[in-house]
C-alpha cells in the first residue's frame, strides 16, 4: 500500500526540503542568529527557531532513527519526520514578505505619482526660436512656452497670455484657477484651455513639487509613536512566545498521548510559528504610509508621522489672521497725509522700508509704488520688528512703519489720531502709520479679503467640536471685524509672537490639545509650541519649517480634509494591531493544544504558517483601505 517505505520518504523528504529551507530560509536564519547575538528578539527569532527545530530534528530522525526514544515513536516503530512543515512554512513567511513588498511599493505609489506630474522636457523660446529641451537644463530666467493642454514644467511667473490652470493635483481642489500676466504657476499643474509665456523662476529641488516630495517622502519614513507602543509589545511578547513554547512542550511531553515527544515539538512548534508578530511590524508603517501619500494628493502634507497622530486628538485651534483666514494678498485702499508730507513721500519712504521684508503687507505696499511709479530709496539700519513693524534711516532721516506697538516703542505721539484709526479700521481693514523723524507722517490703509472657503471650513470644524481661537499681531478692531465675518467669538489681538505661543501653552496647561494655523515668520513660535502646526504653503519658509502639517495652496479646507485623514489613519492603526495582535495571541493556545483535551484537535505547524501569514495580509489590506478616504 505504500509506495515508499517510511525510511526512503524521509530520505526523498530531507533532499526535496533542503533547498527550501535552507536556501530560500537562509535569511530568516541569519537574521534570528542576529537578534539573539544582539539580544533584540523579533518574528525572525521565533522562525528561525521553529522551522529549524522542525527540520533539525527530522533529518535526525532520518539519519539515525535508532537514537530516538520510544516517545518519538508512531505505533509501527517509525519515527515521524516534519519536513514538509518546515519547508511550507518557509515559503509562506516568503510569501508574506513578498506581499508586504507589494504593498509597501502600493503605499509609495503616492511619491512616484507626484514625481509623475513632471513632463520630462519643456519648451523653451530664445530669440524668438522655440525649441524642446529636457527639463533638468531649465534655468531660473528662462522663458518657457506651456501649450493648452500641456503641463506647467518648472514654478514661475506667467509673462505673455491667459489660461485656467488645474491645480488640483497639488490643492486637492477640483476648480481650475484662471491666471494672467503676473500670476504665479506651479510646476506639475496642467495648463487647459489657452497657451502662455512663462518665466521660470524655481527649478529642480528648488521647485514646490520637489519640496512636497522631499516631505512626503521623510513622512513616510518617520515613525509614529503608536509604533513606540508597538515595539515596546513586541519586546514583552517574543520572550512570553518562547515560554509558552516551551510548556507546551512540557506539557506535552509528560501528559500527550504516544508519540508524546513527536507531539510535544509539532506543539511547540506551532507555538512559535502562529505567535509570530510580523504584523505587528507593518501595522502602523503601512497606515502611515498611505496616509500621508493620500494627503499629499489632496494638497495636505505631513512632515511626519506624530503630526498624523496627534492631530486626531486636537480640540482647540487657533488661528493667525492675516495671510491665513486672509488671502493675504492685501491690496493699499488709501494713503492719508499727515503733516506737510505728500501722498507719494509717504508711499515712497514706506516702500523703501518695505524692499527687506517677507510681509505680505510689504508685498501690497511695493505693489502699489511700483503701479504709480514712485522710486524707493536706500534704508541703512533696516529693522525687522516681528508683529510690529520696520524701522530703518531713508534720506539720512529716521523712519518707523507699522502699528501702535512700534510707534509706542519707538517714542511716537499717536493720541491726535485715534478716533481717525478706529474708523479706517472699520470693515477689518489693517492700517499701518508711517513715522519720519519721530513724527507722524502718515497712514497706509490696506485691505486684504477674508479667503473665500475659510467660513465653510471653520463652521465644519466648530461642527466637528473643535473651538477657533484667532490670534493675531493686527489691530483689535480689524480683528473683531475680521472675526465676526467668519464667527469666531475668541480673539486676541495686537499680541506678539511670543505670545501667540503664550497663549498656547496656556491652553494646553489647562489639557487642551492645540493646534496652531499660521503663515508667518511671527507664527514660528506658536506653531513650534502647538501639538500641532499647520502652515500655509503659500507663507514664509521659517513657518513652514516648524510646522508639522503644510496646507500647500492654504486653503483652509486642507485642515477639514487633514482632521479627517489624521482620524481615520488612526482608526486604521488601530484596527491593523487588533489584527496583528489579538489574531496571534488567540491562536498561541490553539497552537498549545488546549482543544486537544476536549476534541482531540491539534493545529498543524502549516496550519499556524497559514495563519500567521494571514495577519499579514489582513494588516496589509485594511491599511490600503485608507486610500478610499474621501477627502
Ligand atoms: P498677523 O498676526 O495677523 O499675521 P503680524 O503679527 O504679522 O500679523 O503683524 C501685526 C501688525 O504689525 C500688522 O498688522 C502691521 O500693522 C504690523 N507689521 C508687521 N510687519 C510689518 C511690515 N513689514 N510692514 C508694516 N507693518 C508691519
Ligand atoms: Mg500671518
Amino acid at each position: 500500500e505504500r509506495w515508499l517505505s517510511g525510511q526512503m520518504n524521509g530520505w526523498v523528504q530531507l533532499a526535496l526540503s533542503t533547498p527550501v529551507v535552507l536556501g530560500c530560509g537562509w535569511p530568516f536564519f541569519k537574521r534570528g542568529w542576529a537578534s539573539i547575538k544582539n539580544n533584540a528578539l523579533n518574528m525572525f527569532t521565533l522562525i528561525a527557531i521553529g522551522t529549524g527545530a522542525a527540520f533539525a530534528y527530522s533529518t535526525a530522525a532520518v539519519f539515525a532513527p535508532a537514537l530516538f526514544p520510544q516517545g518519538f515513536r508512531m505505533a509501527d516503530g517509525t519515527v515521524p519526520v516534519y519536513f514538509e512543515s518546515a519547508a511550507v512554512i518557509i515559503l509562506l513567511v516568503l510569501l508574506g514578505q513578498i506581499l508586504e513588498l507589494k504593498a509597501r511599493e502600493r503605499t509609495g505609489s503616492a511619491i512616484r505619482a507626484l514625481l509623475d506630474l513632471a513632463p520630462e522636457t519643456a519648451t523653451r523660446v530664445r530669440d524668438g526660436a522655440e525649441e524642446t529641451v529636457p527639463l533638468d537644463e531649465i534655468a531660473a530666467g528662462d522663458i518657457l512656452r506651456v501649450k493648452a493642454g500641456g503641463k506647467v514644467p518648472v514654478d514661475g511667473v506667467i509673462s505673455l497670455g491667459h489660461s485656467s490652470v488645474d491645480e488640483s493635483m497639488l490643492t486637492g481642489e477640483p476648480i481650475p484657477v484662471e491666471k494672467s500676466p503676473d500670476d504665479e504657476v506651479t510646476g506639475g499643474t496642467l495648463n487647459t484651455t489657452g497657451s502662455f509665456l512663462m518665466r521660470a523662476e524655481r527649478v529642480g529641488a528648488e521647485t514646490m513639487l520637489a519640496r512636497i516630495v522631499d516631505m512626503v517622502a521623510s513622512a513616510q519614513r518617520s515613525r509614529a509613536p503608536a509604533q513606540q507602543l508597538a515595539d515596546a509589545v513586541a519586546g514583552y511578547f517574543v520572550p512570553a512566545v518562547l515560554a509558552a513554547s516551551l510548556l507546551a512542550f512540557i506539557a506535552w511531553w509528560a501528559w500527550g498521548p504516544d508519540p508524546a515527544l513527536a507531539y510535544a515539538l509539532v506543539a511547540a512548534v506551532s507555538v512559535l510559528i502562529i505567535a509570530c508578530p510580523c504584523a505587528l511590524g507593518l501595522a502602523t508603517p503601512m497606515s502611515i504610509m498611505t496616509a500621508t501619500g493620500c494627503g499629499a494628493q489632496a494638497g495636505v502634507l505631513y512632515r511626519e508621522a506624530s503630526a498624523l497622530e496627534a492631530f486626531a486628538q486636537v480640540d482647540t485651534l487657533i488661528v493667525d489672521k492675516t495671510g491665513t483666514l486672509t488671502q493675504g494678498k492685501p491690496v493699499v485702499g488709501e494713503i492719508v497725509c499727515l503733516g506737510k508730507h505728500s501722498e507719494n513721500e509717504v508711499l515712497g519712504v514706506a516702500a523703501s522700508l518695505e524692499r527687506g521684508s517677507e510681509h505680505p503687507l510689504a508685498r501690497a505696499i511695493l505693489a502699489y509704488a511700483d503701479k504709480r511709479n514712485i522710486e524707493t530709496n536706500v534704508v541703512e539700519g533696516f529693522i525687522t520688528h516681528p508683529g510690529k513693524g520696520i524701522t530703518g534711516s531713508v534720506l539720512g532721516k529716521d523712519a518707523a512703519f507699522g502699528n501702535e506697538a512700534l510707534m509706542d516703542a519707538t517714542n511716537i505721539d499717536i493720541s491726535n489720531i485715534t478716533d481717525q484709526l478706529s474708523q479706517l479700521r472699520e470693515g477689518g481693514n489693517t492700517v499701518m502709520m508711517l513715522a519720519i523723524a519721530d513724527k507722524l507722517a502718515g497712514l497706509i490703509v490696506v485691505k486684504d479679503p477674508v479667503k473665500g472657503t475659510a467660513r465653510q471650513a471653520l463652521d465644519k470644524l466648530r461642527n466637528q467640536g473643535l473651538s477657533v481661537i484667532m490670534a493675531t499681531g493686527d489691530d483689535q478692531r480689524t480683528a473683531k471685524a475680521v472675526a465676526a465675518e467668519l464667527a469666531i467669538d475668541e480673539v486676541h489681538a495686537g499680541i506678539l509672537p511670543q505670545d501667540k505661543a503664550k497663549l498656547i501653552s496656556s491652553l494646553q496647561a489647562r489639557g487642551a490639545k492645540v493646534a496652531m494655523a499660521g503663515d508667518g515668520i511671527n507664527d514660528a513660535p506658536a506653531l513650534a509650541q502647538a501639538d500641532v502646526g499647520i502652515a500655509m504653503g503659500t507663507g514664509a519658509d521659517v513657518a513652514i519649517e516648524s510646522a508639522g502639517i503644510t496646507l500647500v495652496k492654504g486653503d483652509l479646507n486642507g485642515i477639514v480634509r487633514a482632521r479627517k485623514l489624521s482620524r481615520a489613519a488612526m482608526a486604521n492603526i488601530k484596527q491593523n494591531l487588533f489584527f496583528a495582535f489579538f489574531y496571534n495571541a488567540i491562536g498561541v493556545p490553539l497552537a498549545a493544544g488546549v482543544l486537544y483535551p476536549a476534541f482531540g484537535l491539534l493545529l498543524s505547524p502549516v496550519f499556524a504558517a497559514a495563519a500567521m501569514s494571514l495577519s499579514s495580509v489582513s494588516v496589509i489590506t485594511n491599511a490600503l483601505r485608507l486610500r478610499n478616504v474621501k477627502l
